[in-house]
């Protein structure tokens, strides 16, 4: 049994920690509102701030929304710099910018910590399913001691590299991820429109060379119009920008990242943000002024 902290407990911050807790490590917990009952029913410490969660915890899980949120958990007033002590781990699972991550890191090695990034893909499933495939940055050493953790809430766990590097695996991640949502949608939207059954046709798809996981789990929310998160779009809009701001810097292209960013944006100019990322396909549907529905 080891002393876990753990930091942001949202939509996969939550089930993250219950599988840590279920496994019999003593969680230290904060969020910014409130701490779920269920984590503190189980034996779980509330923690008053950041700081007295990492000087109670030997590895401190960080899974909050963006940047400077991270920023704040870490570097803020009572934060978890100034709580740590020689060899003390910090784990960020959150998704936020490689760039700024590799000087969180140093920032942390000066304090005497040691830091992964660990961002994740799998959505709100795998965080319940504990099969969340794990992207990480930093020394294999601290990776190797944090594995046998990562194991309890996720099945895929692939070190890519140093510092920074687990971000933009999972930056990689989400062009795809927005991209097929893109692709799915225009699929469902064309073949609705022209009078096939969209269910029928993501069924058969399904079998094919054009098979995802998005076509299946996303095709799936655009024909049934379960449209409620899952992965907000004011979050997939917060990775697209990590990853244009970076490949400006890189002098990369993107074009079809661009692309599916000014769709979220139409989604935004809706009140869309809160709504799951497959509601892209709500924006393309104003411009064909059709909706897919599924046959009776
Ligand atoms: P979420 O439901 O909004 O949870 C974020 C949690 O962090 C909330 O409980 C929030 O508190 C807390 N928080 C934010 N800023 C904080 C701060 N400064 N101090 C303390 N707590 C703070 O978001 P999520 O969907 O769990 O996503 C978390 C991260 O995982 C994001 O970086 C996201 O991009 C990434 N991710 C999400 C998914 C997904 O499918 N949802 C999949 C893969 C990766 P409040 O509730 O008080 O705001």
């Amino acid at each position: 049994m080891a002393n876990l902290g753990f930091i942001g407990l949202g939509i996969m911050g939550r089930p993250q920690a219950g599988h840590l807790q279920a496994a019999g490590n003593q969680l230290y917990l904060n969020t910014r509102s409130k701490i779920p009952q269920e984590l503190l029913d189980k034996g779980g410490i509330a923690c008053r701030t950041n700081k007295e969660v990492a000087e109670k915890s030997d590895i401190v899980f960080i899974m909050v929304s963006d940047t400077p949120d991270v920023e704040q958990v870490l570097f803020g007033e009572n934060g978890v710099a100034s709580g740590l002590s020689k060899g003390k781990i910090v784990v960020d699972m959150s998704t936020i910018s490689p760039i700024t991550t590799k000087e969180f890191a140093k920032r942390i090695e000066e304090n005497g910590g040691l830091y992964l990034d660990a961002p994740v893909s799998g959505g709100e499933v795998g965080a319940k399913n504990a099969t969340l495939t794990f992207m990480v940055g930093g020394r294999e050493e601290t990776f190797e001691k944090v594995k046998p953790y990562f194991q309890l809430m996720g099945k895929t766990i692939t070190l890519i590299g140093g510092n920074g590097d687990g971000q933009t695996a999972k930056a990689a991640n989400q062009i795809i991820v927005a991209l097929t949502i893109e692709a799915v949608g225009e699929a469902l939207l064309f073949a609705s429109k022209a009078g096939a059954d969209p269910a029928k046709v993501r069924q058969a798809l399904l079998g094919g060379f054009a098979a995802s996981r998005i076509l299946e789990v996303h095709g799936e929310r655009m024909i049934k119009r379960t449209f409620a998160p899952g992965f907000r779009i004011a979050l997939h809009k917060k990775d697209l920008n990590i990853v244009l701001s970076g490949a400006r810097a890189l002098k990369v292209s993107l074009p079809g990242t661009a692309l599916c960013q000014e769709l979220f944006n139409a989604n935004s100019a809706m009140d869309e943000d809160g709504l799951d990322d497959s509601a892209m396909v709500k924006v393309l549907e104003r411009m064909a002024n059709h909706e897919i529905r599924a046959k009776d």
